[in-house]
C-alpha cells in the first residue's frame, strides 16, 4: 500500500476522471484507476489514457452514465468494456473479471468482484497496481518494490502467462523500453526466447501497436537488441535486422532534434531495399501514408551519400522536405559509426536553408511556343523542368525563356525523328 498525493495524481479527484470514479464509488459498488495511468504516476512520467476498473456489471455502469447525462458507448461489452466520455475525454470503463477457467490459451471469463484476481490476470507487476480514488495504491504483486527498481516482472510463471497470450513476448521488451532500467529480467527472457515460435500466429494489428510503441521507446535500442539476440526479432519482422543502423537512426534524430519516428526507425532496423519496405507494410499492416514514407526511404537511398549541394537540391525539390529528409537519414544510419557526421549533418539541414523554388514555366508557356495540349504538352514541361534542375533553378526570364525554346526544339526534332 502506498498514498498518493494530488501533486502525484492532480487528475484523480475532481476534473473528467474524478466525476466518472464518483459516479460508480457509490452504492455498494467500487472504481479504481488501473494499469498505465497509475504506474506512470508513480514513475513521475505523464500519463497517457485513464483507464478505469469497476465491481459494477456493463449494464450497471451504462445506466448511471445515462443518468447523469454522460456519454457511453459499448466498446468492448463482449470482455466488460464500455467507454464513458466526459469533456471530450474517454475513459475504458471495465468490469472486474475472474478466470473461471483456462483451456490452454483462451480464458473463460466470467464478471468478478476480486481486485485481487483482476491484478493477477495483468501481464506484469508493475502495470498491476491500482488507485482509489482517496489516492490509495493497492498492490497485490510486489509491482511497488518493482516500480522503484525499475523492473519489468512478469506476474507468475513466465512461462505459463506468456503461453496465455504470446504478444506478451513483445510488450515484456516494449514495457521494460519504456519503464524499466537495466538489463530485462532473466527469467522474463529466457520464457521469451524459449516460446518465441508463439509469435508466428499473432494478428499484424496488435504486432503493430505494441512494435511501434517499442522502437520509440527511450530504451529501444537496448530492448531490441536483447530481442535480436535471443532470435526474438526475425520472427516479427520476417527479414534482417540492422541493429547499428537503428541505433545510428536515433542518434541522428536526437542531433536533429528532431520527435522519434516510429516508421522512420523502423526503416532503419529493417529496410535495405524496397522489398523490405513492402513486406513490412503488410505484415504490420502499416496504413497508407506509412507505407508509402517507407517505402520512399527504401529506394535507392544509398545514392544520397556524399552529394554535392546542387545534387541534394534537386532530390530535394523533387521528394518533397519530409522524404528528402528521411531517406538522407536512412542513408546516414547505414553509413556506418566511422563517417563524419559534419557533411550528413549539412545535408539533413539543407532544408533550412534553402527551400525550392516552384518551377515557373508552365503549360501556357508553350502552348504560346506551338506546342498542342495533350501527352505532348506533359512531355515538354518534363523536359524543360529537367533542363531548369540541372541549370540549378534559374528564376531569370531571359534564361527560362531559352529553357523553354530548347524543351520545344527538342520535342520538335524527335517528334521529326518519328519518335514521340
Ligand atoms: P501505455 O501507457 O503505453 O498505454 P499501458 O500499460 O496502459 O501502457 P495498454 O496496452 O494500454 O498499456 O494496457 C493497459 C493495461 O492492461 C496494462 O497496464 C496491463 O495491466 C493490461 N494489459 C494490456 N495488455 C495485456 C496483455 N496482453 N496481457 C495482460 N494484461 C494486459
Ligand atoms: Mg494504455
Amino acid at each position: 500500500m502506498s498514498q498518493m498525493t494530488p501533486e502525484d495524481a492532480p487528475w484523480l479527484t475532481g476534473g473528467p476522471a474524478g466525476r466518472v470514479l464518483a459516479l460508480l464509488n457509490d452504492g455498494g459498488e467500487e472504481a479504481r484507476v488501473v494499469g498505465g495511468a497509475v504506474r506512470n504516476a508513480l514513475l513521475k512520467i505523464p500519463i497517457g489514457d485513464i483507464d478505469i476498473a469497476t465491481t459494477a456489471l456493463p449494464d450497471e455502469v451504462m445506466r448511471r452514465a445515462k443518468e447523469a447525462g454522460i456519454k457511453c458507448v459499448p466498446t468492448g461489452i463482449d470482455h466488460g468494456t464500455v467507454t464513458l466520455v466526459v469533456d471530450g475525454h474517454p475513459f475504458e470503463v471495465t468490469t472486474l473479471r475472474e478466470d473461471t477457467e483456462t483451456f490452454g490459451r483462451k480464458a473463460k471469463v466470467a464478471f468478478g468482484r476480486d481486485w485481487i484476481s483482476d491484478a493477477h490476470r495483468r501481464d506484469f507487476t508493475i502495470n498491476a497496481l491500482s488507485l482509489s480514488a482517496d489516492g490509495v495504491v493497492h498492490d497485490y504483486v510486489g509491482g511497488l518494490d518493482d516500480i522503484a527498481a525499475r523492473r519489468v516482472r512478469f506476474i507468475g510463471n513466465p512461462a505459463e502467462r506468456i503461453a496465455e497470450d504470446y504478444l506478451r513476448i513483445l510488450r515484456f521488451f516494449r514495457i521494460h523500453a519504456a519503464f524499466g532500467a537495466g538489463e530485462v529480467d532473466r527469467p522474463g527472457y529466457l520464457a521469451c526466447i524459449a516460446a518465441r515460435e508463439g509469435l508466428a500466429a499473432l494478428s499484424a494489428e496488435r504486432v503493430r501497436t505494441e512494435l511501434l510503441k517499442l522502437l520509440i521507446a527511450d530504451g529501444a535500442v537496448a530492448a531490441v537488441t536483447a530481442m535480436a539476440d535471443g532470435g526474438l526479432l526475425l520472427p516479427i519482422l520476417g527479414g534482417v535486422a540492422y541493429l547499428g543502423p537503428f541505433a545510428a537512426m536515433i542518434a541522428a534524430e536526437r542531433r536533429l532534434a528532431l520527435t522519434a519516428d516510429p516508421v522512420r526507425r523502423l526503416a532503419a532496423l529493417a529496410v535495405a531495399v524496397t522489398e523490405d519496405a513492402k513486406r513490412l507494410a503488410l505484415r504490420l499492416r502499416l496504413s497508407n501514408a506509412e507505407a508509402k514514407a517507407i517505402d520512399s526511404m527504401g529506394h535507392r537511398w544509398w545514392r544520397l551519400g556524399g552529394m554535392d549541394e546542387a545534387t541534394a537540391k534537386r532530390r530535394l525539390y523533387r521528394l518533397g522536405a519530409d522524404r528528402y529528409r528521411d531517406r538522407l537519414l536512412l542513408a546516414w544510419a547505414r553509413a556506418g559509426t566511422a563517417a563524419d557526421p559534419v557533411p550528413w549533418l549539412e545535408l539533413a539541414t539543407l532544408s533550412q536553408r534553402w527551400s525550392a523554388p516552384k518551377f515557373p514555366l508552365k503549360g501556357a508557356d508553350f502552348i504560346a511556343r506551338g506546342v498542342a495540349e495533350g501527352p505532348a504538352l506533359g512531355h515538354v514541361l518534363t523536359l524543360a523542368e529537367d533542363a531548369w534542375l540541372a541549370a540549378d533553378f534559374p528564376l531569370d526570364g531571359v534564361v527560362l525563356s531559352v529553357i523553354a525554346d530548347q524543351a520545344v526544339a527538342r520535342i520538335n526534332s524527335s517528334s521529326k525523328d518519328g519518335r514521340p
